[in-house]
């Protein structure tokens, strides 16, 4: 648990909810394309609680594979360069593809994903992100599915970390270092 009492963004309960109606957004949406089954590409380590409680709100079968991107180091700063540090194991061509993010900030990562993944051919490449933060973005990146819009706000919780600290915490907070 936390050691010092962080500022509630998103509760626990409004996140639930939320994912809850996401998935069934998804799942109607490739439902209607005729997809039978979703290729899902979550992004670690960020993602790994926002997917877990996304995939069990789907109606629709999925398959799923991670990478690993990295961007930030030991700060709250994004430094635009992007790593790829884990690279997914099976092909994606021709699959309904969805990239399960936990926030798009600058959108780097994104950018450079999308361009990595859409080089495999995939049949439809799609975003999900837990989180935005449109007003830090440096690039067109935009997802095809959202949680929540937030403000500037370094945020953690859900998956969300710092140094890799805080990733269990239920609700989304802001992060205040003293
Ligand atoms: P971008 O490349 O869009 O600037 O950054 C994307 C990555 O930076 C996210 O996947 C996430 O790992 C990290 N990030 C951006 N904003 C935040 C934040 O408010 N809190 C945390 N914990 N990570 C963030
Ligand atoms: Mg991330």
């Amino acid at each position: 648990m936390m050691s010092k009492d962080f500022k509630v963004l998103i509760h626990e309960k409004e996140i639930g909810k939320r994912v809850h109606e996401l998935g069934a957004q998804i799942s109607e949406h490739y439902k209607k394309k005729g997809a039978e089954c979703l290729y899902i590409i979550g992004v670690l380590k960020g993602s790994f609680i926002f997917l877990s409680d996304l995939v069990r709100s789907l109606s629709i079968p999925c398959e799923i594979d991670f990478l690993e991107a990295s961007s930030y180091g030991a700060s709250t700063v994004s430094s635009g360069e992007v790593k790829l540090v884990r690279d997914i194991r099976f092909s994606i061509k021709d699959r309904d593809v969805l990239i399960v993010e936990d926030i798009l900030d600058t959108g780097h990562t994104m950018e450079y994903l999308l361009k990595h993944l859409s080089a495999q051919k995939p049949k439809s490449l799609s975003i999900c992100s837990f989180l935005d933060k449109p007003s830090r973005r440096k690039t067109a990146v935009k997802a095809d599915f959202l949680g929540f819009t937030i403000d500037d706000h370094f945020v953690i919780g859900y998956g969300l970390d710092f140094n890799n600290r805080y990733r269990e915490v239920r609700s989304v907070v802001i992060y205040e270092p003293n």
